[in-house]
């Protein structure tokens, strides 16, 4: 029967680095690592403009960077966790450069610190555009010579086991579905990490790669666990739009920052309207003005300007995003670039403390999928790459002194339906969830979000989902679209509340 000592769920920067630290930290403790797909498949391979960190003291500090978070949070960010993740960051850094993880420097020999929305310095480092690329290879890289970590690709974790005792519960082990044997399993573990990402997928626009179907969200609810923010999904302002393509591919923040402006159809910049730091404004404020200036325009997209760049120096900083535009027959030196709003980042998620540790002791969630306090209502932009690293090392501090108090459970599941049916019905799920994300996208983006009729549609497509499956029997695309509806759900839930409380706060003024 199967067994490890730390399960972790999720091969991005978060579950890798997590694995890194802990492993070291502890050889005698066994740790499996699954993720659903190949380990690459993350939104973390995907990050360009890097990871945000004062890495001078001369016109940057930790209080500008605390204050600039705070800023883009809104009034929602928890300030002592602001104030833990900035001033850890340096430390996370070096870890990083101590297994090689390269970031660019300048004629100087300095680092060359990126300018992103948001930031009142240049703070950020990066990898020309390909920062997440690089850290997820060195990661990888590390985690396969490390001799107590096994990764287990194409493992999907489908739910966990919990167990309560004497009013006290804990997580005793997970179900899987084995893809290649096409077996579902179960694993007893002592301690499970949830590092799972976001759930951009659940929208009809997003940057987000397939993987991101909100699965750590749905596993933590029906544990029980508590979730917050789910109504805070950031948009990004600027991925290059392609019509119906799923996933949108993102022209990087740092390109405003380096100096590009946003168009619209008259070939005028318009956001100065919006917020005086025009192009430089946060991420939600640019969306929003984008998005207004859609609607009354007779596009479906408005532009980035690069013409006006030095056209050696933004390639020699943009080398992918160069290559991909070229590639669809836009030449940024030449061309206007179609941009639109897509989803990009959960702000929200599972609820845990400094530590990443959830409602349930031994189940943590760090990264993406975790809702720490750092990014309130809106992530500053390259904060998620800095967070996943943090809460991966206070998990890993927190877990090296708790997991003893933790043994495994003597209860070996069998799983109800050991194998799951190879049937074709992949297309039927591929309309559902397009509906599902036409769905969650008009709730979401309108201006007065009728949360019962989205709750009516979501319960309409969950009844056809199980209709397609025959009885006793479940197939692939089920168990990943009944994560979605799950987390749907959620969000339409959080959203309804918080208008609720606006609502009953106006009255009370
Ligand atoms: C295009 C793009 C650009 C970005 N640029 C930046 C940037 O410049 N700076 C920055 O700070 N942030 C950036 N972000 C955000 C950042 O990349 C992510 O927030 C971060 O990488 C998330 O890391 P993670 O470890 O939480 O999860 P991910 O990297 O998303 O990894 C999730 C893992 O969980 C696995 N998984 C999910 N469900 C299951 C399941 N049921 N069973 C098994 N495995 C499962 C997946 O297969 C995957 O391995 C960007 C995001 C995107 C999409």
């Amino acid at each position: 029967m199967l067994k490890t000592d730390i399960l972790i769920i999720g091969s991005g920067i978060s579950g890798l680095f997590f694995a890194m630290k802990i492993a070291k930290k502890r050889p005698d403790l066994s740790l499996v690592i699954m993720t659903k797909e190949t380990a690459k498949n993350t939104n973390t391979r995907f990050a360009q403009g890097g990871i945000a960190v004062v890495t001078e003291n001369l016109t940057d500090s930790f209080a500008q960077h605390i204050n600039d978070t705070l800023q883009a949070g809104d009034g929602h960010c928890d300030e002592n966790i602001v104030k833990m993740v900035i001033e850890q960051a340096p430390a996370r850094l070096r870890e990083l450069l101590e297994i090689g993880t390269l970031f660019d420097k300048n004629e100087k020999g300095q680092w060359d610190l990126g300018l992103e929305g948001g930031h009142s310095q240049h703070r950020i480092l990066h990898h020309k555009d390909s920062s997440g690329l690089e850290i997820e290879e060195k990661l990888l890289k590390i985690i396969k010579k490390t001799p107590n970590v096994e990764i287990w690709e194409n493992h999907q974790v489908i739910d966990l086991n919990t167990e309560t005792k004497k009013d006290k519960t804990t997580c005793t082990g997970a179900f899987f579905y084995d893809k290649k044997h096409n077996r579902i399993k179960y694993i007893r573990t002592r301690t499970v990490i949830l590092s799972t990402g976001g759930c951009g997928q659940l929208f009809e626009n997003t940057t987000n790669p397939k993987i991101a179907t909100g699965d750590g969200i749905a596993m933590a609810a029906h544990a029980g666990v508590a979730i917050e923010d789910m109504q805070y999904i950031q948009f990004h302002p600027t991925a290059l739009y392609a019509g119906k393509e799923n996933p949108l591919f993102l022209i990087s923040e740092a390109v405003r920052g380096f100096g590009a402006h946003i168009v619209n159809e008259d070939q005028k910049r318009f956001l100065f309207k919006y917020d005086l730091r025009g192009e430089l404004a946060t991420r939600d404020i640019i969306s929003r003005a984008i998005s207004k200036e859609i609607q009354n325009s007779s596009k479906n997209h408005v532009y980035l300007d690069c013409r006006h760049l030095d056209a050696d120096s933004f390639h020699a900083h943009f080398p992918v995003i160069t290559s991909h535009c070229k590639s669809v027959g836009i030449d940024p030196e030449k061309d206007l670039i179609p941009i639109v709003p897509a989803a990009h980042y959960q702000c929200g998620g599972i609820k845990v403390d400094q530590n990443g540790s959830t409602t349930i002791p031994n189940l943590y969630a760090i990264g993406e999928c975790a809702r720490t306090g750092l990014h309130g209502k809106n992530r500053l932009a390259s904060n998620s790459l800095l967070e996943a690293l943090v809460f991966a090392h206070q998990a890993a501090a927190n877990v090296d002194k708790t997991i003893s108090k933790f043994i495994f459970s003597t209860k070996i599941l069998i799983p109800k339906f050991p194998k799951v049916q190879q049937t074709n019905d992949y297309y039927a799920f591929a309309i559902l969830k397009q509906e599902l994300q036409n769905v969650i996208t008009a709730f979401y983006t309108s201006n007065d979000r009728d949360a019962d009729l989205a709750f009516e549609k979501i319960k309409m497509l969950n009844n056809t989902a199980i209709s397609q499956i025959e009885a006793h029997e479940i197939t692939i695309p089920f168990i990943e679209f009944s994560n979605m509806l799950a987390t749907a759900l959620i969000i339409i839930k959080q959203c309804k509340e918080e208008n609720n409380n606006r609502t009953r706060s106006r009255a009370n003024i």
